[in-house]
């Protein structure tokens, strides 16, 4: 497509990147059809919040995404990639309440649909932000489909599922114990309240039993719950209480009276065996409540302070309360004694603010019925986990699952589509907005409450394409391929996804769930805000280029598995970039513009040289690797297969191997060797693009006979054909007599000018056979004047060094090439120089004290360093005894 000779001197990033990406975008490579000739292959994106910035998790997450589906693109596959955005109702609500305090106001000064148009119009000014961030990253999604979880369709799709569920009894309202956040004012799920261990105490108090002279002992961690305390229990056989049972104690402060109930829920074993009971302040109490037909008077108001039930402590936040109470208990005499105790308290997850367990009026989904079809799915395979391992984990949390509460008291959200009657009490739950009370005329309001916003997410994978709506796209591309996420949100949106697809599509939201771990800093500590360590993606875009961040977050990254970011490593491979340019370059003015190189490699096929079979042939088994690797979800291993392939094999041993025909005069040779460099760099870009898709197009495109992108070029395919074990064994003898000879002259410092004989004695005829053909590359790349190739060890020149390969003898008469003087000197030199790192690490390593102190890699590090220090001694010193 382009002039093959003018690639830039230097790849620069940002000249290439914005150009072609708009360019790819420009001619539709990123939408698909559904066309009933390809197979499909279908990946949803992880909704990024529109609050979001792109992040490293990000960056890896959609590297991961693009990855995959540019192969099956290439493989031809109909693939799509649908983008789009979550409303992530509690956190885009908070950063508008943010910006409204800042202006003084509140939310209610607003109203529902003021604030809502607020909200509206902070997501049109920054909710695309994330979008632009990762077409930055090269992420090769159809925009043209791009969705948002508030948007009318998925709107639609989440009434539909509301109802649906509702009318089968999976839907209720209910008054039950949920995790109430104070600051948040809302309510929050239970995977939404993140529990850490925090020191506390064990307030022992005296409750007086009424008409006798004696008191039963209670302890509690939350004191100012008593005030809702409705009875205190034991357990129906503890012999301490049971003519205690039925009687009933003073409740302390208010003095109220409340029954001693017995009740199997109570440890005899543990504290005094009594336990107050607050029904509408904890899980197992509200459960003891209902079964003994308790009232569960509610005392804390939503914002955490305690309300008139609470007698004079009324008004005071829970903790002032707490104080106050503590401090009273102890004036009247009712406070035993006080123990420190740690327990696991939970947090909000947005606020980290302590979580207070409330009965409140919410919406559940029934979710035991939900989830033994999602357990299937995954147990029979038809889902699979990568790794398997966390399949397990989703099993564990699937079969203990509770009810989800799906209700929030927030605005930015889909609002529940219940609609009540205050005359006669019905509660219409419909798709069609209702203002009059089909039963009584009377006039119904609607639920004031959203929903938690992975109910939308969870439909994602389907309400995209079109559901309930029964689409071309819904028809074409559901199910999905696979869905790629870290391994914080399986219960969040991966199982959700699960069990709402198999309940309304009634088949799998995806074949795969590809889990990878979180990229952490160099030192293995997250990424975070508060530490200030957090790297940016678009920094490193910025400095190096997107190629060179994809290639380090995949390379060496394994599924499941965390990875920590390095600069340096960015920096490699950018060098990497470089060096595939500077091959490009190179490859590029030696062939001209219409170059069919293809057709000459096919019709040359029998005059290739030993060196292009092997190429050809290790390209040729690359292929099929990384194609497998590909399958098995091994991209960090394809990665450096391919990296290392286009690094050593092809820069560092082809393009210096064939540099000699190509200067030279023989047509037929110089031909073919210009026919498999191109050959070779189109494929190896190829199979790079997935992973670097700017360099490897701007190299494409300027190769000859190109007529389209390499976005939609075809995945190179293996072929038997190449397949030249015996000419690649040959290469790899003819290469292991090169490093050998380059390395022993490195050692005793001969320069490249300086060349010298080669005697290579073997008694194998093909060894001899792959030499005589190797003769020019030895003599090229080994800085050989002559090589001699014997069968025999005789007539070997006196002081000669010699090096052992596989299968063959070496020799170098070195003697006259170095200045014996010189050399002798530097050698001594080097070994002084060894004895004192030897004399220092030996001390290290004899000294007690940092044997014991000193963690057990820097132990490891300097016997490291002792047994290299002495294998170069007994060389230097072998070198030493020969040349005197
Ligand atoms: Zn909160
Ligand atoms: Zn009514």
């Amino acid at each position: 497509m382009e002039d093959a000779k003018n690639l830039n001197k230097a790849y620069d990033p940002k000249q290439v990147e914005e150009k072609l990406y708009k360019m790819w975008t420009e001619n539709g490579y990123f939408t698909p059809e559904a066309d009933y000739s390809k197979e499909p292959y279908t990946i949803v994106i992880p909704p990024p919040n529109i609050t979001g910035q792109l992040h490293m998790g990000h960056a890896l997450d959609n590297t991961i995404q693009d990855i995959l589906i540019r192969w099956r693109r290439m493989q031809g596959y109909s693939t799509l990639w649908l983008p789009g955005t979550d409303h992530a109702s509690i956190a885009t609500e908070a950063k508008i309440v943010d910006s409204l305090a800042k202006e003084g106001k509140t939310k209610y000064d607003l109203g529902r649909e003021g604030f809502l148009r607020k909200a509206w119009d902070w997501k049109e000014e920054y909710g695309g932000r994330i979008i632009n961030q990762l077409k930055k990253l090269g992420c090769s999604c159809d925009w043209t489909r791009e969705r948002f979880t508030l948007d009318e369709g998925c709107s639609k799709a989440v009434s539909k599922v509301f109802m649906s569920l509702y009318e089968k009894g999976l839907i209720y309202r209910g008054e039950r114990i949920i995790n109430w956040c104070p600051s948040c004012k809302t309510s929050i799920s239970d995977i939404e309240t993140i529990y850490d261990d925090e020191k506390g105490h064990f307030w022992h108090i005296k409750y007086q039993i009424k008409d006798l002279d004696d008191f039963i002992e209670i302890a509690t961690t939350r004191p100012e719950t008593m005030l809702g305390d409705t009875a205190v229990a034991v357990h129906p056989e503890d012999e301490r209480y049971k003519h205690l049972i039925g009687k009933t104690v003073i409740l302390p402060l208010l003095n109220k009276e409340i029954p001693i109930i017995a009740d199997e829920y109570v440890d005899m074993e543990f504290g005094t065996g009594a336990v107050k009971i607050t029904p509408a302040h904890d899980p197992n109490d509200f459960e003891v409540g209902l079964r003994h037909g308790l009232p569960m008077p509610r005392v804390m108001n939503d914002d955490g302070t305690i309300n008139e039930l609470g007698g004079k402590y009324c008004g005071l936040d829970r903790y002032a309360a707490r104080r106050q109470i503590v401090s009273d208990l102890q004036e009247s005499g009712l406070l035993v004694i006080v123990k420190d105790h740690d327990h696991s308290v939970g947090h909000c997850q947005r606020c980290n603010t302590t979580v207070e367990p409330i009965l409140s009026k919410q919406w559940f989904v029934k979710m035991k019925p939900l989830a033994e079809p999602a357990i299937e799915v995954v147990k029979n395979g038809t889902i699979k986990f990568v790794p398997d391992r966390f399949s397990k984990i989703y099993f564990n949390w699937m079969e203990n699952i509770q009810d989800w509460c799906i209700s929030r008291q927030l605005w930015w959200g889909h609002r529940i589509p219940a609609y009540y009657c205050s005359d006669c009490g019905e509660i219409i739950v419909t798709i069609d907005p209702q203002e009059t009370c089909g039963k009584c005329g009377g006039k119904l309001k609607q639920d004031e409450d959203t929903l938690d916003t992975w109910f939308s997410s969870a439909l994602w994978p389907f309400s995209t394409l079109g559901w309930p709506d029964n689409t071309e796209d819904l028809k074409y591309f559901y199910p999905t391929s696979v869905l790629v996420t870290g391994y914080d949100i399986i219960f969040f949106w991966v199982a959700r996804m699960i069990f709402s697809a198999m309940e309304n599509m009634k088949e799998e939201p995806f074949k795969y769930v590809y889990i990878h771990g979180i990229v952490r800093d160099s030192e293995g500590r997250k990424m975070s805000k508060s530490l200030g360590n957090g790297i940016d993606p678009l920094d490193v875009i910025e400095k190096h280029g997107a190629d060179a961040l994809r290639f380090n977050l995949i390379s060496g990254n394994s599924p499941g598995n965390d990875m920590r970011f390095f600069w340096e490593r960015v920096e490699a491979f950018s060098n990497f970039a470089n060096k595939i340019w500077n091959a490009s370059r190179f490859v590029l003015m030696n062939i001209d513009d219409d170059f069919d190189y293809e057709n000459i490699l096919h019709s040359y096929r029998d005059a290739l040289t030993t060196a292009d079979y092997w190429i050809l042939s290790k390209l040729n088994r690359l292929k099929r690797e990384v194609t497998e690797n590909m399958e098995k979800f091994e991209l960090g291993i394809a990665a450096q297969k391919i990296y290392d392939f286009i690094w050593f094999e092809f820069c560092d041993w082809y393009i210096e191997l064939v540099k000699p025909r190509l200067y030279s005069e023989e047509a037929e040779s110089k031909t073919i060797a210009q026919a498999t460099l191109t050959y070779v760099l189109r494929d190896s870009i190829k199979l790079l693009h997935p992973f670097m898709p700017f360099i490897t197009e701007e190299i494409y495109m300027h190769l000859p006979q190109t007529s389209h992108s390499i976005v939609i070029s075809q995945w190179p395919q293996y072929d038997e054909a190449f397949d030249a074990s015996s000419q690649e064994r040959n290469m790899e003898i003819i290469m292991e007599a090169i490093k050998g000879i380059r390395n022993i002259r490195a050692e005793m410092n001969v320069v490249p000018s300086r060349k010298s004989n080669t005697i290579i004695i073997s008694d194998r005829e093909e060894v001899i056979n792959a030499m005589m053909e190797g003769t020019p590359y030895i003599q090229k790349l080994a800085y050989s004047s002559e090589v001699i190739l014997k069968t025999t060890k005789e007539n070997i020149p006196d002081g000669a060094v010699s090096i052992i390969i596989e299968g063959a003898e070496i020799f170098l008469p070195l003697e006259d090439l170095i200045d014996k003087e010189k050399e002798i000197e530097r050698l001594n030199k080097e070994k002084e120089r060894l004895e004192k790192e030897l004399e220092r690490v030996k001390q290290k390593l004899s000294n007690e004290k940092f044997l014991s102190k000193a963690p057990a890699a820097v132990i490891e590090e300097e016997k490291d360093k002792e047994k290299k220090y002495s294998e170069l001694m007994v060389k230097v010193l072998d070198r030493l005894k020969g040349l005197e």
